[in-house]
């Protein structure tokens, strides 16, 4: 049985364990990166598909929609730090919002505040506090975010740098950090049902969780995506994780494949190395996991701690996706069409499974994703994972008839935005959330973080060493500040801070 030392072992290479070890590879420490699958990126990979007929496209596996390229934003500071160039362009409108009865684009620039007047003219004054208040308290938010401070704190050495990352202004936040959006909402008396609707789409897709339960600080920063700059990259999502995949490389780092870790070993409560299923065994002084909770307590096995458990125990439950891969003839876009829509088919559904569908292409210009004349596009949206896991594992004929019958119905609600959809398909692959597990192994396929609930937002996240277990951390969208790309690059940066202090 092999061995072989490290200064750092990273398991996964999603854009969070990636991120952590380039920073730390730029740093000269010896760093290697086990993934488990043939290709980095996990949810914010892509994949090529070649059909007989020659046609291929790249297809992007989850995360399409990207922030925190601009100055201030976590992907911004990890490329000044590792000398990169990252393969991006900002996205004008970021996207449009169908709701049954209406269209809202989502402008980033000053046309937002009349487009908003205008598509809920119903309490538009009352709404504009509301607005008025959500960018507010984000400002603020981005501002502190930029000073990388150390959050949820976890040590009693972390607390200085904590405090001089806190400025006067934040104060005016206070009122605001026990509240849901449900409860600002209310607080600016705001019933109309089609912007109560707009607010809760949103929320889906950034906190996880609609207003009534969205913790308002956390869910005033996810409304703000569009004004702080989206982005699109350039050549499908996979092309973010291969610029850092690159630098790592450069750098000394070392990265291997088809590698998954099936247990973390540990002596006396401190985490000294990682088996792989192939039964090799590596050391190293720091183990990042780019994991999510469940699957950092599975690898830990019995060495998590009851604290950890408890944690485990008291996380909200996550969703899965539920995703279409499709290549559509251009001919079913109207002309001028944005690259993402969210599409929202019925008021009084809940929304997820189906009722609110997300949909992204790739800029017609980026010709590497689909044949002349078409598009690679994927829809998205909300599913319970747990529900697919069972129809697979104890019903297949079931599990194939329910993915066949949820595609049909994504398809219906995309059409509402884009109606000659079906009439111009070319290729289709259905993803569930046992998908995602086989591509990832996240726990159920859960993706997309933890629900941004009170009780698991802001500082009552789990921070990098929730486990408990010396030497190891976790990095992703399970820990601090939670989903996203710019989310999960900014919980490497504190595990990088954190373990250069250390070591
Ligand atoms: C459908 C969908 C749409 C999304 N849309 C957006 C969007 O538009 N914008 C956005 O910013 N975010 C979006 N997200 C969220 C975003 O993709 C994720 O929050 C982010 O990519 C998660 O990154 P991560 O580093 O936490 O880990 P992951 O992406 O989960 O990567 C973890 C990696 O670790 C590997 N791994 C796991 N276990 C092991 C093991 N035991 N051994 C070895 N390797 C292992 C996995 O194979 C994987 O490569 C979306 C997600 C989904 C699913």
């Amino acid at each position: 049985m092999s061995e072989t030392t490290y200064d750092i072992i990273v398991i996964g290479a999603g854009i969070g364990g990636l991120t952590a070890a380039a920073l730390l590879a730029r740093d000269g420490y010896r760093v290697l990166v086990l993934e488990g699958h043939i290709a980095p990126g996990g949810c914010a990979s892509s994949y090529q598909r070649k059909r007989p007929n020659g046609d291929t496209y790249i297809f992007d596996v989850g995360a399409t929609l990207f922030a925190g390229f601009t100055a201030g934003g976590a992907h911004h500071w990890v490329g000044q730090k590792l000398g990169i160039r990252w393969p991006v362009r900002p996205l004008e409108p970021a996207m449009e919002v169908w709701l049954p009865d209406r269209r809202i684009t989502r402008y980033a620039d000053e046309r937002w505040r009349t487009e908003r007047q205008a598509a809920f003219p119903t309490q538009a004054w009352e709404a504009e506090g509301f607005w008025q208040e959500q960018e507010r308290i984000a400002d603020i938010a981005w501002r502190f975010a930029a000073r990388q401070p150390a959050l949820p704190p976890e040590r009693l050495n972390e607390l200085p740098s904590l405090v001089a990352s806190i400025r006067p202004e934040m104060a005016w936040l206070l009122p605001h950090v026990w509240r849901t959006a449900g409860q600002a909402l209310r607080a600016h008396s705001i019933t109309d049902r089609r912007l109560r609707t707009y607010i809760d789409g949103q929320l889906l897709i950034s906190a996880q969780t609609t207003a009534a339960n969205c913790a308002w600080l956390y869910g005033a920063v996810a409304l703000d995506f569009a004004r702080i700059g989206a982005h699109y990259v350039m050549g499908g999502a996979w092309s973010l994780a291969r610029v850092l995949e690159e630098s790592l490389l450069r750098d000394g780092g070392t990265i291997r494949y088809r590698s998954w870790v099936r247990r973390i070993l540990t002596h006396e409560r401190r985490a000294v190395g990682v088996e792989t299923e192939r039964g090799e065994r590596f050391t190293a002084r720091h183990i990042i996991g780019n994991l999510t909770l469940w699957d950092a307590q599975r690898l830990l096995d019995h060495t998590a701690s009851r604290a950890f458990d408890q944690k485990v125990t008291a996380a909200p439950t996550g969703w899965g996706a539920f995703t279409l891969y499709l290549g559509i003839g251009a001919a079913a876009l109207p002309a001028g069409t944005a690259e993402h829509h969210q599409v929202i088919a019925n008021y009084e559904q809940p929304l997820g499974e189906a009722n609110s569908v997300f949909i992204s292409m790739h800029p017609a210009d980026d010709q590497s994703r689909a044949p002349a004349g078409q598009r690679a596009i994927t829809i998205s949206t909300h599913t319970n994972a747990a529900r697919w896991w069972h129809w697979r594992t104890t019903d297949p004929p079931r599990y194939r008839a329910e993915k066949a019958a949820m595609a049909d119905r994504l398809i219906a609600t995309a059409m509402l935005a884009l109606p000659g959809l079906r009439s111009q398909l070319h290729y289709m692959q259905a993803g569930t959330p046992f998908s995602f597990w086989r591509y990832t192994h996240r726990h159920y396929g859960m993706v997309g973080g933890l629900p941004q609930h009170l009780s698991s937002s802001g500082i009552f996240s789990l921070g990098p060493r929730a486990a408990d277990v010396t030497g190891f951390w976790l990095v992703g969208d399970s820990t601090f500040p939670g989903q996203s790309t710019a989310a999960v690059s900014q919980s490497a940066i504190r595990v990088y801070h954190a373990i250069r202090s250390e070591l």
